[in-house]
């Protein structure tokens, strides 16, 4: 290695606008690098419930929650600008926490900036509608009120893009906010609430508390302060989430997992097609709720476009992400690294063929927290590598005959939050962008997104929508005023 790491980074919470060290710290160890980079204060329940109440009481006193919508935007388009001013320092905190490449968590954490000025813009169109057709003398109006103190839970894959798919919406809102970050990756929020701070973001508008999922995550989700959990992660905890918010009906939104396909006709362009699937599951090393982890490929060309996916992944710069010029890092840890690994040697027992890959990898002088560009072909429908989140860089390839078997092998999953479609035919495009059971549906274009849109999954991918004005509407109540406006019926 011929550069040195900084200092481990520090994280404390955020309370009521003042950072608190907790009596009890917690480390994180770099997945490619093999030392502690954070360590960081760990929040138990009186954090947790200190944090909450801040946020009740700043949501209760209407310092954010009642003030225009046009104060509400300068303090996001602030915070946009002191993201774009600190990118290098938050992505390299970022990479040394979750082995991504350091030129993809640079993309995260700049492309973030649009998103808070995009929920910027949404802060000043709250909108319901009136009615005049309720009588002489009767006035209805439908108005929106920020829902009150939201909990938001985010993972370790996307730490500060995740967050700001929901924060600056929910601050949009009117809302005000206790985060939890992953206790894999929790510096870059730390370093958020930085930000905010130097934003003018009134204290206790925003609150942080850094720790585990037990207590930390689950409190929130039960405590009868929190209005809204937004929590993005795994669908085993959105539904531990779910029961957790039942007793207090508080509103869950949830953005869980996926098992994407990407479907490949024959008159397709191959090599853009062959070039999106090599990026889609090797991407953020194949841990992204977005991976194309499935291609299912028609039958007459399934020889051909295999051999070039492999050819292309061969190509595939993996090994140190603080490399500027790498392509695929680490994985986030050892027993996540042999999950991927039981995946792969299952599937090759049951009868599936190993193309490439299919083992671990070790980079000089970084060990062997790595994984080879893996594809599998011959896969069958019911292999739990065709069905379970994988979360590496591993490609399960399916073939089909017709249009209808293509769509039944998309469908045939729990999950449902993004599908692809690579055709020549706007027919054949449009019949399985209609008939695909998934938030996103990509026609010749893979992992696009816009903060204009929507996104989010059907089926056990989640529930609600982020980013857009759906997004935004998540964190909004909706009132009916009814007022008696005249004196005909007196
Ligand atoms: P995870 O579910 O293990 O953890 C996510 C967060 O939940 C962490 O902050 C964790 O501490 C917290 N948590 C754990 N137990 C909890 C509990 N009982 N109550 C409340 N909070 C609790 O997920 P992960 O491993 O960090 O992330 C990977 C998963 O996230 C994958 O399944 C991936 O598909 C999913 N994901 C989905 C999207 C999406 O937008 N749909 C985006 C990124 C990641």
């Amino acid at each position: 290695m011929a550069y040195e790491l900084p200092q481990p980074f520090t994280g404390r919470h955020l309370i009521d606008g003042a950072w608190v060290t907790g009596r009890e710290t917690f480390d994180r160890v770099s997945p490619s690098h093999g030392t502690v980079v954070s360590t960081s204060s760990k929040g138990g329940p009186e954090e947790t419930d200190a944090a909450i109440k801040a946020a009740r009481r700043a949501f209760d006193a209407g310092i954010w929650s009642r003030i225009s919508g046009r104060e509400r935007a300068a303090v996001l388009l602030r915070v946009a600008d002191l993201i774009e001013a600190n990118v290098d320092r938050i992505a390299l905190q970022e990479t040394l926490e979750s082995g991504k490449p350091i030129s993809q968590s640079k993309g995260e954490v700049a492309g973030a900036a649009d998103l808070w000025r995009y929920a910027a813009a949404l802060a000043r169109t709250s909108q319901g509608d009136s009615h005049n057709t309720l009588g002489s003398d009767m006035l209805g109006v439908v108005v929106k009120d920020p829902i009150g103190v939201v909990s938001v839970i985010t993972p370790w894959n996307f730490p500060f893009w995740i967050l700001s798919q929901k924060l600056p919406f929910a601050l949009a809102a009117g809302c005000t906010v206790v985060v939890k970050p992953s206790e894999m990756t929790p510096s870059s929020t730390v370093m958020m609430g930085e930000l905010l701070m130097q934003a003018g973001l009134p204290a206790g508008v925003c609150n942080i508390v850094l720790g585990y999922g037990d207590p930390v995550g689950s409190l929130k989700s039960t405590h009868p302060d929190v209005d809204m959990v937004t929590f993005t992660g795994s669908t085993a905890v959105g539904k531990l989430i779910t029961k957790a918010a039942s007793d207090t009906l508080k509103k869950v939104a949830l953005e869980l997992g996926g098992k994407n396909p990407q479907v490949i006709f024959p008159d397709a362009d191959l090599e853009n097609a062959a070039d999106a699937v090599t990026f889609g599951v090797y991407f953020n090393v194949g841990q992204c709720c977005n991976s194309s982890s499935r291609i299912i490929v028609h039958e007459d060309i399934a020889e051909d476009f295999v051999a070039r996916v492999v050819a292309l992944s061969k190509k595939v710069k993996f090994g140190d992400p603080l490399d500027p010029t790498t392509q695929v890092g680490a994985i986030v840890t050892p027993e996540h690294n042999a999950r991927i690994d039981g995946y792969v040697q299952e599937a090759v027992a049951a009868g599936a063929r190993l193309e490439l890959g299919g083992a671990y990898l070790d980079v000089e002088g970084l060990g062997d927290q790595f994984y080879q560009p893996t594809v599998i072909s011959s896969v069958s429908a019911d292999m739990a590598v065709a069905r379970e989140e994988v979360f590496g860089p591993v490609l399960s390839v399916l073939t089909f005959r017709t249009l209808d078997d293509a769509i039944a092998l998309t469908n045939d999953s729990e999950y449902g939050l993004s599908a692809g479609v690579w055709s020549e035919s706007v027919h054949t495009c449009l019949e399985f962008a209609r008939r695909a059971q998934a938030g996103t549906v990509w026609t010749n274009t893979w992992m696009d997104g816009y903060p204009e849109l929507a996104f989010g999954g059907m089926k056990q991918s989640g529930t609600g929508r982020e980013i857009g004005k759906y997004g935004f509407e998540e964190f909004l109540e909706v009132k009916s005023v009814v007022m008696r406006v005249g004196r005909d019926s007196r």
